[in-house]
């Protein structure tokens, strides 16, 4: 990794995402967000030819930018549905709980509460409120205990709280195929949990994140397959980056650009 920690910091901030999904989706931005990236959403509305009708988030914790650029071919099967790259400066502390929640309302870790490594329920208003007030059948599929669970375990939305990722990834397949939900968020977070006590690059890490996007391969071509004929919209959307500490085990949570700097993927479709 080495030098590339020291490249530039991705300069626009993950808080201007929510509402440029939000218009993407034909909701109300969640109140507290930052304005939208206005050219991204009128693109995505432009690819699917209006607003989405259903959408898929897919969350791998901790897929750095700095991974995609030194291990492109992990993430052909992410190119493959969501081409569309844009890069984001993610928020302090670069921990989980902290980065999702601004991922979901848009708002600076002052202004949504979580300020550290804790994963209490979220007061502020959020993508997921968005949807369900505008009557929208939502799913939020992640694993015990894990940030995405906890933080939004009060929404009135069918959480489905899994025993692991191989658990979420059966259980998103099934939720896509019995087609009863406009939304479905997905997170997977065994390569964070991998690298935190492996390494980043180590064998056992990189092959958790090859098999994340093996698995977002089936849920994206199955989403596509089984949502044709209406807009889509499927997002690749990770919370931080990763480093290595010098006892070779990884790390992240500072503001190393190595830890801030992601990116998000998009595929926008119209049938
Ligand atoms: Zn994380």
């Amino acid at each position: 990794m080495g030098d590339l920690i020291d490249r530039f910091p991705n300069p626009v901030c993950l808080t201007h995402e929510a509402a440029t999904l939000a218009r993407a989706l034909g909701i109300d931005a969640p109140r507290e967000a930052e304005e939208p990236i206005s050219p991204l959403a009128d693109l995505l509305i432009e690819k699917m030819g209006g607003k989405a009708e259903r959408s898929l988030f897919f969350h791998p914790d901790a897929a750095a930018e700095w991974l995609f650029r030194k291990y492109p071919d992990y993430f052909l099967p992410v190119l493959r549905h969501t081409p569309m790259t844009r890069p984001y400066g993610t928020v302090m502390p670069s921990v989980t709980p902290v980065c999702f929640a601004t991922m979901y309302s848009g708002a600076l870790p002052e202004k949504h509460g979580i300020r550290e490594y804790a994963k209490p329920i979220l007061k502020i208003d959020t993508l997921f409120d968005r949807m369900l007030e505008r009557g929208m059948r939502v799913a939020n599929v992640a694993s015990r205990g894990c940030s995405m669970a906890m933080i939004f375990a009060d929404r009135k939305m069918d959480a489905y709280v899994t025993e692991d990722d191989g658990d979420s990834f059966r259980t998103a397949l099934s939720l896509l195929e019995e087609d009863r939900y406009d939304h479905i968020s997905v997170y997977f977070g065994e390569y964070d949990a991998t690298m935190h006590a492996r390494g980043t690059e180590s064998e056992e890490a990189l092959a958790k994140l090859e098999e994340h996007f093996r698995h977002f391969d089936v849920l994206a071509g199955k989403a596509r397959a089984l949502w044709a004929g209406k807009r889509h919209l499927i997002m690749v959307g990770t919370d931080h980056g990763v480093h290595d500490l010098a006892d070779g085990r990884g790390a992240h949570g500072t503001d190393l650009t190595a830890d801030l700097n992601i990116l998000h993927f998009y595929g926008a479709y119209k049938n």
